[in-house]
């Protein structure tokens, strides 16, 4: 799957809108940290759109890509091959373009996730409790590796009950594996209380109130909300008014960027080093 590292590529994000997307900006840091000559674009696509917007991009020697909201569905249908994480999520954020034209499918947002949470935040995740709440594409993609990292018991909690449980169903043989306790719960009936609680739905983009029973979060735990910027304040507001440390989804968009550029370029990048550097710029106004 990988190019050689001292091969120039053309790679792009690809959605819609994708006008504020910063992996542009982050692709460009890990490029010239790690010293690897790549072009990096984004690409928005028409709705209807993704396929040729993908052929484009072949037809102009692109070696790759990622892809985001509304798309990483099609994305895991359009390739010939994929990661098992691509097959449990059904649904894609990175793509190889092989030059014979063959299209393998990855899914990098939950290596991303599990990264921040550990590498990030300090917390290793085997033997926690772990809720998990949203059963959209973000939750589908961290689902399977938060299971490989073996938590004791892992929650999944829904505004409408039945995407979590099947959510829930199609990771139930790697749960098993794993030794996890695996549960579908919907909001009302959630009990017990957890070390970890992730926040994988869009409540806060529509101005929602923060789904998650009071009790649920322990205090000196984590809360994630995989949403960055003035879009996540409400939720670690919340978290912190609780004693608990709150954590936004930018380290994650650095981390599981850094999981794709590795993916294509055989080279690991400082994740970390970026993700302050982010920080700052976004606070500079300057990303
Ligand atoms: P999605 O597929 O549209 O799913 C949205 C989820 O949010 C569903 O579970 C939905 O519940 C729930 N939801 C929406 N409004 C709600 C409300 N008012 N109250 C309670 N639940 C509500 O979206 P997605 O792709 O999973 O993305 C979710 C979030 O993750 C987005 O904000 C996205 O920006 C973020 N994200 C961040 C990263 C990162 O790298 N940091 C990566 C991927 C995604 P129903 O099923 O009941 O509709």
């Amino acid at each position: 799957m990988q190019t050689p590292t001292d091969s120039p590529g053309l790679y792009c994000v690809i959605g819609n809108p994708v006008a504020h997307s910063r992996s542009p900006w982050i692709h460009a840091r890990f490029a010239a940290l790690t010293g690897q000559a790549l072009v990096y674009e984004r690409l928005q696509a028409p709705l209807d759109g993704f396929a040729a917007s993908l052929a484009q991009l072949a037809a102009r020697g692109g070696h790759g890509c990622n892809v985001t909201v509304p798309f990483k569905h099609e994305a895991a249908r359009c390739a010939h091959s994929a990661s098992e994480r691509v097959q449990l999520a059904g649904a894609a954020n990175t793509l190889v373009l092989g030059p014979d034209g063959r299209i393998h499918a990855d899914n990098t947002d939950g290596l991303g996730l599990v990264d921040d949470i550990e590498a990030g935040a300090g917390v290793a995740l085997a033997g926690r409790d772990v809720l998990l709440v949203g059963a959209g594409g973000a939750a589908a993609g961290v689902l399977g590796p938060l299971l490989e990292r073996r938590p004791r018991r892992l929650v999944v909690s829904n505004r409408t009950a039945a995407r979590a449980q099947a959510l829930v169903q199609r990771h139930a043989a790697l749960a098993q594996l794993q030794r996890v306790e695996l549960q579908a719960v919907d909001q009302q009936g959630l009990a017990g209380d957890f070390d970890v609680v992730i926040n994988a739905t869009a409540s806060s983009l529509e101005g929602g109130a923060v789904p998650v029973p009071e009790r649920a979060l322990r205090a000196g735990g984590l809360a994630c909300d995989l949403m960055y910027g003035a879009a996540a304040e409400g939720f670690l507001t919340w978290a912190r008014e609780r004693g608990a440390h709150g954590r936004d989804g930018l380290g994650m968009l650095v981390r599981q960027a850094a999981a794709s550029f590795a993916l294509w370029r055989g080279v690991a990048p400082p994740a970390a080093q970026v993700l302050d550097e982010l920080r700052a710029a976004m606070a500079a106004g300057a990303a």
